[in-house]
């Protein structure tokens, strides 16, 4: 038996939607190498490909930025999981947000949710009206669209859940408004990850993701991504991507690949150990409020049902402690799972005070005003056993909020005594 008896089929067994998610993630994108029958593919690190006559490239490939194989195949990844017909990659989630901003004539309005990541907020307010795009944003987005809206509103920026607060947007309230005056509607994944949550199919244009996140999962690649349908965003945004070069390297595109092939699994796990630890900390009594939306007690929770599969809550959440500031920073010093570090989305759970790391760029009056008090931790959890999360947050909660009173107490008593 040769090759040529039994082809091996590129992809092997095409993928298509009616296959589920797991199966899509492991294989799609995930040709066998025609040549050596390879299970995984090899890093193409070439920057340049052969011609056998001028302008004849051997296969598909020319330059590198232009395109590479372990992009279109990472690319080709993230479409099918997202519901997409195209999805381009770009060297940071941050990069492709700027890229989907410089598609927009000089002049263009957008219209934002208040609450977007950090990074994305200085892009709006520092870079993209130095390309005359001028961008509004508004707490209640579903509630008065409309009133935002110019003749120049070319875009509409969503997160869902937002950071680090976890309220929810109902993309479909707000795409149907915004289609009506025939504009795109974003919306920023990360949170959820295509497991969670696929904003195409709730009406959306465009959905990205900062890769960073859930999508390679393993905290060891910067990276971004958006997905879409059109033929003409296609062009777009592919030729922005050429143009501009702010596209990730081969070796990250392979490391993301690999991570996105599990993420089913790690999503599911993330979603498990949340809803674990948020139960913990609704119930206990040093925790003034939890944001998390696979909570009943959530404001947001029937749009989750409807938004989320299964109604799942993801891997992110955020609570109140009792105590202040002092609390909440002396918390994350004394969890021994969780590490005090800014991102999320990986397999490790982390936590951070937002007042003082993420958002500590937003002044205080604007923050408290969408939630983000000094007293406010954000968690991240990852794939470790929902025990020892529970348990380490539980204890960590005692060190922060009942030692320091009982030492307190002691020392008043002590120097009392003394003196
Ligand atoms: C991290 C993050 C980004 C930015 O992504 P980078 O890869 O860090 O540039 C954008 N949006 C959200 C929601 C994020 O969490």
């Amino acid at each position: 038996m040769t090759l040529t008896d039994h082809p091996i089929d590129t992809p092997p067994r095409a993928p298509s939607p009616v296959h589920g998610f797991g199966t899509l993630a492991v294989h799609a994108g995930s040709p066998h190498d025609p040549t050596t029958g390879a299970v995984i593919e090899a890093i193409s690190l070439s920057t340049t490909f052969a011609q056998t006559a001028v302008g004849k490239p051997v296969g598909l490939y020319e330059y590198s930025r232009s395109s590479n194989p372990n992009r279109d195949n990472f690319e080709r990844a993230v479409a099918a999981l997202e519901n997409a017909k195209y999805a381009l990659s770009f060297a940071s989630g941050s990069a492709t947000t700027a890229v989907i901003l410089q598609s927009l004539a000089a002049g263009s309005h957008v219209v934002s949710v208040s609450d977007v990541y950090g990074g994305t907020h200085r892009y709006f307010t520092q870079v993209a009206k130095a390309h005359g795009v001028k961008v509004t944003f508004t707490p209640e987005i579903e509630v008065d669209i409309r009133e935002h809206i110019t003749p120049e509103t070319k875009l509409v920026w969503i997160e869902t859940p937002s950071n680090p607060t976890l309220r929810l947007v109902d993309i479909r309230a707000v795409a149907t408004q915004a289609h009506e005056h025939g504009i795109l509607v974003v919306v920023d994944n990360t949170f959820m990850s295509p497991y969670v949550q696929n904003p195409l199919d709730h009406g959306a244009d465009i959905v990205v993701h900062s890769v960073t996140k859930y999508i390679n999962g393993h905290s060891d690649v910067v990276m971004g991504v958006a997905a879409f349908n059109s033929d003409a965003m296609k062009d777009r945004l592919g030729f922005l991507q050429n143009a501009i070069g702010a596209i990730p390297s081969p070796f990250d595109c392979w490391l993301a690949h690999r991570g996105l092939k599990t993420l089913h699994l790690r999503a599911k796990e993330a979603t498990v150990n949340a809803t674990a630890v948020a139960k913990a900390l609704e119930s206990s009594p040093h925790v003034i409020a939890v944001n998390y939306p696979g909570l009943d007690s959530h404001p947001h929770r029937g749009i989750a049902r409807k938004q989320h599969r299964n109604g799942m809550g993801g891997g992110m959440l955020s609570f109140r402690v009792k105590g202040g500031h002092a609390a909440a920073e002396r918390f994350c010093q004394t969890t021994t799972i969780f590490t005090l570090a800014e991102s999320l989305g990986g397999v490790e759970s982390l936590v951070e005070v937002p007042s003082s790391m993420t958002h500590a760029g937003i002044p205080k009056d604007q923050r408290e005003a969408v939630g983000v008090f000094d007293d406010l931790v954000r968690i991240s959890c990852g794939i470790e056993d929902a025990e020892d999360l529970k348990a380490d947050v539980l204890q960590a909660l005692e060190k922060a909020v009942v030692s320091p009173k009982i030492s307190h107490g002691l020392n008043g008593f002590a120097n009392g005594y003394i003196s």
